[in-house]
């Protein structure tokens, strides 16, 4: 076998297994379970999952997606997450090769999969997550300053400036949105999650993530405006989301000004 195609093969199935623990942490962080006990089991009967329905995204599609000894339904988001994450470094492998770059790609995803299952589950981001997050990103920045003599204040000082710069104008933002619809608009772990996408695409692209994000979820707050459910909607994986299309796609200040000024 060719050994791109086996590296592939091997990243995708060690995504789908990190996406499968992503889940863990994702639901269990913000109600302070801890990560490791109890063993994965259903939240309706308690059943205990042996090893072979833990397989990810297998075990869902032989049981049916239902519990195999109470049958409740188990959400589609468990293979979703999985496949998602597997796809993801898939990407970030055809993208930068086996290099550092690609583990910064797959170090970045794997803290907005996991923030983004928890933002979906509970309306939270935890920020114990973010911190983690913005640490390991920072580090893997540092030694690719060192290994390409890149001093470490363009390294280093350069993207937190440019993470606290996103993070101020997402406040201001809420701010003003606030005093505009006289209620809550952005929570706060969004503007928190905006440092850590600003430390990795830099402090003009991060506004940019806040506009394609807001474009992606208008036509879903309109559908639950006109439903009048209650109305909140995880602004985090929509952040998340622009923040990876902007990663993969290369998308820069320049090419958006080309865009709209011939
Ligand atoms: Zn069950």
């Amino acid at each position: 076998m060719n050994l791109e195609v086996f590296n592939g093969i091997m990243i995708f199935i060690i995504g789908l297994v990190l996406g499968s623990f992503y889940n863990v942490v994702g639901y269990r962080l913000p109600n302070n379970m801890s990560i490791i006990f109890p063993a994965s089991h259903c939240p309706n009967c308690n059943h205990k999952l042996k090893f072979y329905e833990l397989i990810p995204v297998i075990s869902y599609v032989f049981l049916k997606g239902k519990c195999k000894n109470c049958k409740k339904r188990i959400s589609i988001f468990y293979p979703f997450f999985e496949l998602l994450t597997a796809s993801l470094f898939l990407l970030s492998y055809l993208k930068f090769g086996l290099s550092l770059k690609f583990i910064i790609s797959i170090t970045f995803i794997s803290i907005l999969i996991i923030i983004s299952i928890s933002d979906v589950k509970y309306y939270i981001i935890p920020d114990e997550v973010l911190i983690i997050g913005s640490i390991l990103i920072l580090v893997e920045l540092a030694i690719d300053s060192i290994i390409n003599n890149i001093n470490l204040f363009n390294g280093i000082v350069i993207p937190i400036l440019n993470g606290l710069g996103a993070f101020c104008v997402l406040y201001i933002f809420k701010v003003l949105a606030d005093a505009l619809f006289k209620k809550e608009s952005l929570g706060g772990g969004d503007i928190k999650l905006l440092f850590f996408i600003g430390l990795l695409i830099g402090f003009d692209m991060s506004i940019v993530t806040i506009f394609i994000a807001s474009f992606i979820a208008l036509p879903l707050s309109i559908i639950s405006l006109v439903k009048n459910d209650n109305n909140i909607l995880p602004f985090g994986p929509y952040l998340s989301l622009a923040a990876i299309i902007i990663i993969f796609s290369d998308l820069n200040l320049n090419m958006i000004m080309d865009f709209f000024i011939k």
